[in-house]
């Protein structure tokens, strides 16, 4: 059970004012607000052991040394990875996947052979292997998705060639809400010898994650989106996966030993982790970890299922809206549905705390310049996925995005700003 009112007590930027009104957050998607628990963890490391990591033989290294391992397993720990080596500490989602298709491209591909992604992927899961395609030569193909956001598995199949190299897509899209059938389509992506990278950005902060059980080959995501501090995020690779590809950076911690002739690298996470790490922000991390494990992620997923089921019901009640994405009956008790495909077969379709609308013809900047006026913060926007804005025919949504902390009121207000604010135009 998530007591809502018991966890806003751990957040104390949930009792801002914005213009007079109560701000209603409603941004997760973009950025988690922090629970003091993860603040003074970082505070605390700055006062009390604050020394930089791996190098000093000093009491205070040894100690922040050490805190960093303990965070590494926190990661591990919390999305199931089978051993710590795999978990390399990287700035963010987009970092992490930038270093994979660097290094993927550079060891696994030659010009000509193709990377799988789906149409409703970030920005951040196309432009890196566009970049690949300008330096190497590959090939960016894409799985195309039904109106409502639903992946095509059948057409996902179809794309597979001899010269498929990698599939990466997102775990949960960040504009619809979809939750994918990721453990399907990497165990197609084996079928055809393929390893597959899942962006677990809008997943990770939201439902219980195993990565053994999925059996992703790489994995991950960003910690500020999880409750915890910007520039620290988590790249999952399995071991077989990491020790064949090359480093992403040179630099201090990277290496074995170094010479102007010769350089050996790291064992394992560290070859992939140049440079003096965010330790604090790893510290920061474990903590928010170890806060929505305490709760309980099963339980968060729940009580954010609610919230968005609670959402939706009234939000399609009003008049010209439009909701992308999977709209699951709204009248039902659980967000979980089949629904079927365009051949006619039925696929397990569930949606994320992530809803992006229109109404009438009202402006998403409009709108969401007014809304913010009655103190509710939304996104507006392409939200980083403009080829997505391209398959729906439209520039842009509001999109309200959920989390722990937010509350059924908060709903209503979400409900009730949309109808004054339509009323104006
Ligand atoms: N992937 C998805 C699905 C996202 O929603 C985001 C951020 O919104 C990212 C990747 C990029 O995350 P970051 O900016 O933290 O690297």
């Amino acid at each position: 059970m998530v007591n809502v009112q018991s966890i806003r007590q751990d957040f104390p930027i949930l009792q801002t004012e914005v213009y007079g009104h109560p701000l209603v957050y409603l941004d997760n998607g973009a950025t988690t607000q922090k629970p003091r628990q993860v603040v003074e963890a970082m505070v605390n490391q700055y006062y009390h052991t604050n020394a930089n990591v791996h190098r000093g033989v000093h009491h205070l290294s040894v100690v922040a040394t050490d805190m960093l391992e303990q965070s590494r397993e926190t990661v591990r720990k919390f999305i199931h990875a089978a051993s710590v080596d795999e978990i390399v500490f990287t700035r963010g989602t987009t970092e992490a996947i930038n270093l994979v298709a660097s290094s993927f491209c550079q060891q696994e591909m030659q010009a000509g052979d193709e990377v799988i992604v789906s149409a409703m992927e970030h920005h951040s899961n196309i432009v890196p292997w566009q970049l690949q395609a300008e330096r190497k030569g590959i090939i960016v193909k894409v799985i195309p998705i039904t109106d409502e956001g639903i992946l095509l598995v059948d057409e996902y199949e179809k794309l597979f060639t001899p010269k498929t190299k990698i599939v990466s897509v997102a775990h949960v899209s960040n504009v619809l809400g979809t939750i994918n059938p990721v453990a399907d389509i990497i165990r197609i992506a084996h079928d055809h010898g393929v390893p597959v990278l899942i962006d677990g950005a809008q997943s990770v902060p939201h439902m219980p994650v195993d990565v053994q059980a999925l059996d992703a080959d790489f994995y991950c995501f960003s910690g500020h989106k999880v409750y915890g501090p910007t520039g620290i995020g988590v790249l999952y690779g399995k071991r077989e996966w990491l020790d064949r590809l090359p480093p992403y950076q040179g630099g201090g911690e990277m290496i074995g030993t170094v010479s102007f002739e010769h350089t050996t690298f790291n064992q394992l996470p560290y070859k992939f982790e140049a440079g003096t790490p965010n330790y604090v922000g790893a510290t920061g991390l474990a903590a928010a970890l170890e806060y929505v494990s305490n709760i309980g992620m099963q339980a968060i997923a729940a009580y954010e299922a609610e919230l968005t089921q609670y959402a939706l019901r009234q939000m399609i009640q009003i008049p010209g809206m439009k909701i992308f994405g999977p709209l699951v009956n709204p009248q039902s008790s659980i967000v979980n549905c089949q629904l079927s495909q365009q051949d006619g077969s039925e696929v397990q379709c569930s949606r994320g705390s992530v809803i992006s609308f229109l109404v009438g013809n009202i402006h998403h900047l409009d709108m969401g310049t007014l809304l913010d006026r009655l103190g509710i913060a939304v996104r507006t926007g392409h939200h980083c996925a403009e080829p997505l804005m391209h398959r729906l025919g439209i520039e842009g949504t509001l999109r309200a995005s959920f989390a722990l902390y937010n509350t059924l009121e908060e709903v209503d207000a979400l409900v009730a700003g949309i109808k004054r604010v339509a009323s104006m135009f």
